[in-house]
């Protein structure tokens, strides 16, 4: 939307546009805005950027690079583009446990997505797994639905919002187990019937759920030579410029601490007033 109100000609690559948010249940943080379910929030976001100018292609991008000229040369779907500036904007992915049974009873009981299947455990048993903000929320969509919901935590502590740990805790189908990890998934062939913990005990349940966490998306920094940091993160400044002069960086893809859908809009907002000056300083 900034882009293309500095009338620069913008497109939005997006194979599945929206991004993550478009599976999160209700959004209730974002300033301005008291609250609004998250495949909303995504859709008025693309009509605000497409009403302002940019165009949307629904094409995956395979490569960036940077070429001799200055100029970045992107491949998406069939077809080849070249432009001045590329705002990467790919987000993250899911994290999985990496535990015996986890890939051999995915969609057939284990999830990553609390919003998306939570109604198939309609007065079923399910656990949900992690100590962060995702996990504290997703419990509560389960709780919704299920008669039982176990929030399995690693360490002694959550780290979620007060606000939505809170809710869990006060909520009499949710039971917090501390220090608890899984060891294997179990199940009948068909679907999910138990966890094995570390430790030995059995938990018997229809689903569990991962919220421990995302991966960077970061393919396409490599073709640019943008640097990423250690867990993989682009690495952007408070401008939201990468060590690639004309490649800018924004929302959960960058090295920002704090993983907020405000964060990344303010981070695409620097990203488009830079690469507007970035285009005149080329003139
Ligand atoms: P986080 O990285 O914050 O938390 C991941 C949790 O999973 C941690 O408790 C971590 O444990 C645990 N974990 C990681 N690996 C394992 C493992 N192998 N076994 C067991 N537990 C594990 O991820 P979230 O998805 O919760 O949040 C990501 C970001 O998204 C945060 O910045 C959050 O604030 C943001 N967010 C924003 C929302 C919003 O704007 N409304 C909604 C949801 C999330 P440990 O604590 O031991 O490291």
């Amino acid at each position: 939307m900034y882009a293309a109100r500095f009338n620069m000609k913008t497109v939005v690559f997006a194979e599945q546009p929206g991004g993550l948010i478009t599976t999160t249940h209700l959004v209730e943080n974002y300033p301005g805005i008291k609250s609004i379910t998250g495949p909303d929030m995504g859709q008025v976001f693309i009509e605000h950027a497409m009403e302002s100018g940019a165009e949307m292609k629904f094409d995956r991008v395979k490569k960036i690079e940077k070429q001799e000229d200055g100029l970045f040369r992107v491949e998406a779907g069939n077809d080849e583009y070249i432009s001045r500036t590329v705002v990467m904007a790919t987000g993250t992915k899911h994290r999985h446990l990496g535990v015996p049974g986890e890939e051999e009873y995915a969609n057939k009981g284990v999830s990553y997505c609390a919003l998306c299947d939570a109604a198939f455990f309609k007065d079923k048993t399910a656990a949900i797994v992690g100590g962060g903000d995702s996990a504290a929320i997703e419990a509560n969509i389960l709780a919704q639905h299920c008669s039982k919901v176990y929030v399995l935590v690693r360490k002694d502590h959550m780290r979620a919002e007060p606000v939505n740990q809170d809710k869990i805790e006060k909520d009499p189908k949710v039971e917090i187990k501390y220090l608890t990890e899984i060891d294997s998934i179990g199940g009948d062939g068909e679907k999910v019937t138990h966890l094995m913990l570390k430790g030995g005990d059995k938990l018997e349940l229809d689903g569990v759920f991962m919220a421990i966490g995302q991966l960077p998306q970061n393919e396409l920094a490599e073709g640019v030579g943008a640097e990423l940091d250690e867990r993989g993160f682009l690495i952007v400044n408070r401008e939201s410029g990468t060590n690639v002069p004309g490649f800018y960086g924004a929302g959960d893809i960058t090295n920002a601490q704090f993983k907020q859908a405000i964060i990344g809009a303010a981070e695409g907002v620097y990203a488009s007033v830079k690469a507007y000056e970035y285009i005149q300083s080329q003139k």
